[in-house]
């Protein structure tokens, strides 16, 4: 948050200027400020951790942020569940969960996020069996758009809880979630490169080999930087404090962001350039699941990621490899590979389907339509839903048929939120108005 008339997001590339911007630090907060805006006839949008890249968190009404509405407010030990305050970052859950012995399922590669913000756009990460973390939330309790407050469980307002688990930001203010969490674990990985069409000989078999496996194409070259990881109850051997600086930190961020800096200057350099990300060798370590999903990331990028049939992957991607090559655009970031099981939430981007995920990314500043658009024209070929914030050119017309439980999101959308209180530009776009 920049001051409280400019807004601009994590990578950068969304901006906007709210007429004001609210930091509650109660559920009675909340509902005053929806009352407020609803008497003032304004809009009212909520906003986490700002790393969405599309303008999903913008508003030129008010703007809510939660960064300080962020405690655990109750664990059920027996169920394992624990409900906390929307604004809290999957950073401090993560922490909160391990001092009572429990962990998240899954998590995506950082954990910067608010879980209602990550919650609110499917974020994922990969695993065979395992869904995304909307998946998880088994309670939910949301401010309407009449200031109403909406407690909904399975057995109470169920199909409330069926769409607000992927809600988009349409559906009202998140007040708290509930989560499903699992006892504490700890993964092995393993993370090498590979040659891609080794991968992809046996895609289903690769994928399939640990509990969460992903890879990333290195554009300009044969290979794949892979990782691997698998849940175990070996005892925590971690990489040395210097060597996961230079693993996670170093290598990632500070060596890989001066490559970019001189690929943006000098494009035709990047394909020798990209020749040093595969000399990166094998690293094996044992650690807290947290602490191995996700890393920090401190170069700024540009990201579009689309979900498609799992099957449709290896010939997808070998499609996007053929348009790098032909339209010889010059990538500096690699193409990242995902796996996530089906789950039933009408607007989750694995909504009916066992999914995998393909994401490209350009260093903040590099010009990215012709790739993007190419790329998504390939996804499109496939009833691709991108994520809902990562960048796309998608509309509600081109979205509504790839979601076979469009229609229940807009009838609840309808329901709590009649005056569109919670919409803006990017939810006109994708969703259309609330009457639809
Ligand atoms: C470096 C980086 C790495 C990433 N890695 C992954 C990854 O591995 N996997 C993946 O799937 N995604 C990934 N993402 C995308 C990211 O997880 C999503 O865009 C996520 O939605 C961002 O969460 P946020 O807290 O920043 O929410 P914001 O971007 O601030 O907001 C997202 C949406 O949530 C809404 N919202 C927030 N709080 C509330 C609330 N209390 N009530 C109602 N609506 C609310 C906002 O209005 C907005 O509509 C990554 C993004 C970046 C920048």
């Amino acid at each position: 948050m920049k001051d409280r008339t400019t807004w601009s997001n994590w990578a950068g590339n969304q901006m906007c200027a709210p007429v004001a911007v609210r930091r509650p630090t109660s559920e009675a907060e909340l509902v005053r400020l929806v009352v407020d805006a609803a008497n003032a006839g304004q809009r009212v949008k909520c906003v986490g951790a700002g790393h969405s890249f599309t303008p999903i968190a913008c508003t030129d009404g008010v703007m809510v942020d939660l960064s300080g509405y962020d405690r655990v407010l109750g664990h059920d030990p027996e169920a394992r569940t624990v409900t906390v305050e929307a604004g809290i970052s999957l950073s401090k859950l993560s922490e909160e969960l391990d001092q009572r012995g429990l962990a998240l399922e899954n998590m995506g590669d950082i954990a910067y996020q608010s879980i209602a913000g990550a919650t609110a756009t499917a974020t994922h990460g990969t695993g065979w069996h395992f869904g995304n973390l909307s998946s998880r939330i088994v309670g939910m309790r949301l401010i309407a758009g009449d200031g109403s407050v909406v407690e909904c469980r399975a057995d109470d307002n169920a199909d409330v809880l069926a769409a607000a688990r992927v809600g988009i930001g349409a559906l009202g203010v998140v007040s708290t979630v509930t989560i499903q969490a699992v006892p504490a674990f700890r993964l092995h990985a393993i993370e090498e490169p590979i040659r891609v069409d080794e991968v992809l000989a046996d895609f289903d078999g690769f994928m399939s080999s640990a509990d969460h496996v992903e890879f990333f194409w290195v554009p300009h070259t044969a290979w794949a930087l892979t990782k691997r990881n698998r849940r175990t109850d070996e005892p925590a051997a971690p990489r040395p404090k210097v060597k996961r600086l230079l693993d996670d930190v170093i290598l990632p961020n500070v060596a890989f962001g001066a490559l970019c800096r001189i690929g943006r200057r000098k494009p035709d350099w990047i394909p020798r350039m990209a020749k040093i990300l595969p000399s990166t060798g094998r690293v094996e370590y044992t650690d807290r699941s947290d602490r191995v999903f996700t890393s920090p990331r401190l170069v700024r990028f540009y990201e579009m990621e689309y979900a498609i049939p799992r099957e449709a992957i290896p010939e997808a991607l070998g499609r996007v490899r053929r348009l790098v090559d032909e339209a010889g655009i010059q990538l500096s970031f690699p193409v990242e590979v995902r796996v996530v099981a089906p789950d039933d939430i009408p607007l989750s981007t694995a909504s009916g389907r066992a999914s995998g995920y393909i994401a490209v990314h350009v260093y903040k500043g590099t010009p990215y339509d012709a790739y993007f658009q190419g790329v998504e024209r390939i996804m499109d070929a496939y009833g691709g839903r991108p994520h809902w914030g990562k960048m796309h050119f998608q509309r509600a017309e081109t979205l509504a048929q790839r979601y076979p439980r469009w229609d229940e999101f807009q009838a609840v959308r309808r329901r709590l939120d009649p005056e569109g209180r919670f919409t803006n530009q990017y939810l006109e776009r994708v969703l259309g108005p609330v009457t639809t």
